[in-house]
């Protein structure tokens, strides 16, 4: 059994949205057993927003999600670093409409929330474990999940670009492992989509501070932090867009080509498939059947401390 987790004490930060180009600014906040990961506009006398599949709207290059009247947009990294480091309980207070966007990476919610200290609770966390295969796919983009014993994902990117043909990893992920090969890696554009996008009021706030920009002969920032630095951002996002299913995933997920309506569409295909998965206090311990699986597999489960 693992118990759920919030934080120790409140941090804060401000940084800018990336495509709303506007100062905001960040709390994370401890909250109670089962509260879920949940977004609170300030700025609209304290206005909720679930962080779940059914409250998605608004796809524009990155996960918006929207609930009465308000919207919360560029959620995805900030959603990876809290599950990647196993924080089940969060209010998110927010004085505007986008996350910011910090160096592209959730490598400084990575730090906030280290800063905060983690703080166990007195309630089982209850994890999604998939037991057969679900598989969603809109032309040449596809996702996948099958049974696996650990969270793991396998992504798969290939652009028409001379710097970026063909990039694949498989990452089983772990607390340690998202920490070092995941959260440092930053999202990317392409130089020549800069200006389409501008012009339809995205990536205002975007620079070379917080995107890694391919130009048509090389990368404008110069050093990458990891060679395949873009797959490993591509499983950063599925990381925190999968979030919205509300349980920690054991399984293995593997995709080729999505982005994050796919897998915005995937976690709540997931959650439809009801046959296809049961929740589990533990791989060893089932909720439903209340009995002891006869595994001795030790190194589960996924993403506990
Ligand atoms: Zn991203």
């Amino acid at each position: 059994m693992t118990l759920q987790q919030t934080l120790r004490r409140s941090v804060s930060c401000s940084g800018i949205g990336l495509h709303s180009g506007k100062k905001v600014r960040l709390r994370l906040k401890p909250a109670p057993v089962n509260h879920g990961i949940r977004f609170k506009r300030l700025d609209l006398d304290g206005l909720e927003v679930s962080a779940t599949a059914e409250r998605v709207a608004g796809m524009n290059y990155a996960t918006g999600l929207a609930q009465d009247a308000a919207s919360v947009g560029t959620v995805e990294h900030l959603l990876a670093a809290l599950v990647g480091l196993g924080i089940d309980n969060v209010s998110i207070e927010l004085n505007q409409a986008e996350v910011p966007i910090m160096d592209g990476s959730a490598a400084s919610f990575v730090y906030l929330v280290h800063e905060a200290g983690i703080q166990s609770q007195t309630t089982p966390r209850r994890f999604l474990k998939v037991t057969r295969p679900i598989s969603l796919s809109r032309g040449d983009k596809r996702i996948a999940v099958y049974p696996s014993d650990h969270f793991k994902v396998t992504y798969s990117i290939s652009f028409d670009h001379p710097l970026l043909r063909h990039q694949s990893r498989t990452q089983r992920v772990t607390e340690d492992s998202f920490i070092e090969d995941i959260a440092p890696a930053r999202t990317f554009g392409f130089l020549n989509e800069v200006e389409q996008l501008r012009q339809k009021g995205l990536a205002l706030g975007g620079s070379l501070d917080n995107a890694i920009v391919l130009g048509e002969t090389g990368v404008l920032n110069n050093v990458l932090r990891f060679e395949d630095e873009f797959v490993r951002h591509k499983i950063l996002d599925v990381i925190g867009d999968l979030a919205l299913i509300g349980h920690p995933i054991i399984g293995h997920v593997v995709a080729h080509r999505g982005g994050h309506a796919l897998h915005a569409s995937f976690a709540q295909k997931i959650l439809d498939d009801t046959y296809a998965w049961k929740l589990v206090e533990s791989v060893l311990d089932d909720v439903e059947e209340g009995q002891s699986a006869a595994t001795t597999d030790s190194d589960a489960p996924v993403l506990a401390r």
